[in-house]
């Protein structure tokens, strides 16, 4: 089997990535790009055997790498984010042949963030890892955080090496040692970002990429009892399933999970902000856990703000990810393009209105679906309280604010909510009372990595951003100094 494929004029290697050397296995699973079914190359699936050598050898580095301390490590890691810099194009063109979002994107603004993740942590592992000294009866708490150990790290695909490096980054900046399997549909870009840790100079086993299905390759790595944390992004149960596995090691877990997000569009509201917000939510066709997918209107604003949202809809550009001026690329994978497609057929069946798309593009074919949106659903339907994960959107009116309040926070989930109002004071009084880890106000989509990101309810457990992701990743200590005792 070929060990190395071509991507983009990039040359990716298939193999897993382990104590600084490539490892190949008997096992195989196939990569193909969204964009037209293109096969892109088999890749070696990793098994208990190689998991296991991948935390052993995070383990073997972790003694040294944590003894190195935040400024050492922030020169490595600051040697890494210049190499992504430098391979911005490459990566953003891998990226984008194996998951179809847009190249565009990808160059603008997703790999210059992958590089900001690994400088942004690094800086703050030194400079703002601190908590003043305070006294206790005249003793001194002093607090410090302790690299842990071996964190393992299960990533999704619908942003793979941003969603990749917003965990490795503190990680690594900790002093943790990493195991990372990336998806299975998007293997590509972890694969050449190991390339880059070793040009980089990271010590080998500080950084492992192990790669296959979910069952086979992620399953004996968050049941390992080596490592000492487990931060996985994906759906609610996938999380269930890891949530058990790490029972037994009672290994601590970040999650961040599935949304159903309101957009919320006050009687007050600059209906022009809102369609511009609105049709944001169409973003990477819809395969954003952020995504605000359910629209919620005050009645008497609805159709002006409808026309507006739809003016909208009509500029957008469906095609190729890689033409730079596509606004929507196609669905990452056949299984899930079906799952969609299952959903809108069903809510049809349903006679729910279909107010635009509804159905794949049939000028284009493959993956592509149009960017759709359900007029008034009946309150607790599958397709306005179940994640799609897709360009598919729902507008539902409400009249007063608690009746806005209970359909808003009528879901499962609790990761986003969007909210366009022209007044503050009702802004305020709408948002205290909505639950959910991230409220954009008039804006959609601003992140600040200092800022703690997470979900309630069913969309997460834990926080990660800034200080919050180093109260996780790392161990936190007080140490109590008594004024008693000292013979100097
Ligand atoms: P999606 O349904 O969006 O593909 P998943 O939650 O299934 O999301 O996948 C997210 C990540 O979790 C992927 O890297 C996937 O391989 C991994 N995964 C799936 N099942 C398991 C499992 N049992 N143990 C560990 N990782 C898993």
């Amino acid at each position: 089997m070929e060990h190395f494929i071509e991507v983009a004029g990039a040359t990716i290697d298939t193999r897993n990535f382990i104590n600084g050397e490539r490892v190949a296995t008997g096992d195989t699973f196939a990569n193909h790009s969204p964009i037209d079914g293109t096969f892109l190359g088999d890749f070696h699936q990793a098994g208990e055997t190689e998991v296991n050598a991948a935390v052993e050898a995070a383990r073997a580095a972790f003694p040294a790498w944590a003894a190195m301390g935040p400024a050492k490590r922030g020169e490595l890691l600051h040697k890494l984010a210049d190499l992504v810099e430098a391979n911005i194009e490459t990566l953003a063109m891998i990226e984008t042949m194996d998951n179809g979002s847009l190249l565009r994107s990808h160059i603008r603004g997703v790999m210059p963030r992958v590089a900001m993740n690994i400088r942004f942590f690094a800086d703050w592992a030194i400079n703002k890892l601190h908590h003043p000294a305070f006294e206790t009866r005249g003793h001194s708490n002093n607090i410090s955080w302790d690299p842990s150990g071996v964190v393992a790290l299960i990533t999704p695909w619908n942003a793979p090496l941003m969603l990749a490096t917003w965990k490795i980054g503190p990680a690594l900046a900790a002093g943790d040692t990493v195991v990372l399997k990336p998806a299975e549909w998007t293997p590509l870009s972890a694969s050449f970002f190991a390339d880059l840790t070793v040009q980089a100079g990271i010590p080998a086993g500080v950084f492992n990429v192990v790669n296959g299905l979910g069952r086979v390759t992620g399953m004996p790595l968050v049941s390992h009892p080596g490592i000492s944390r487990i931060s996985f992004t994906g759906s609610v149960p996938t999380a269930k399933v890891i949530a058990k596995a790490a029972a037994d090691n009672l290994t601590p877990l970040s999650f961040e999970l599935g949304g159903k997000s309101p957009i919320i569009v006050l009687g007050d509201a600059d209906l022009d902000l809102a369609a511009e917000l609105a049709v944001e939510q169409y973003d990477n066709a819809g395969q954003v856990c952020l995504s605000g997918t359910r629209v919620l209107v005050h009645e008497d604003v609805a159709d002006e703000f409808a026309e507006k949202f739809r003016a909208k809809v009509a500029t957008l550009k469906q095609g190729d990810p890689r033409n730079l001026s596509t606004d929507i690329g196609p669905q990452i994978h056949p299984v899930h393009f079906e799952r969609i497609k299952g959903f809108v057929d069903r809510a049809k069946g349903e006679g729910i209105e279909v107010l635009w798309g509804g159905e794949p593009n049939g000028d284009l074919g493959g993956l592509f679906f149009k960017p759709t949106l359900f007029k008034n659903p009946p309150v607790g339907s599958e397709i306005v309280t179940s994640e799609i994960f897709g360009p598919v959107l729902t507008m539902q009116t409400f009249r007063t604010d608690e009746e806005l309040i209970a359909m808003a926070n009528g879901t499962e989930f609790g990761l986003a909510a969007c909210l366009v109002s022209g007044n503050r004071e009702h802004a305020d009084h709408v948002t205290s009372q909505l639950v959910a880890g991230t409220i954009w106000v008039n804006c959609f989509f601003v992140r600040d990595l200092s800022a703690p990101f997470g979900g309630s309810r069913k969309s997460g457990i834990g926080r990660e951003g800034g200080t919050w992701s180093f109260d996780f990743y790392a161990d936190v200590k007080n140490t109590v100094v008594s004024p008693n005792g000292w013979k100097e």
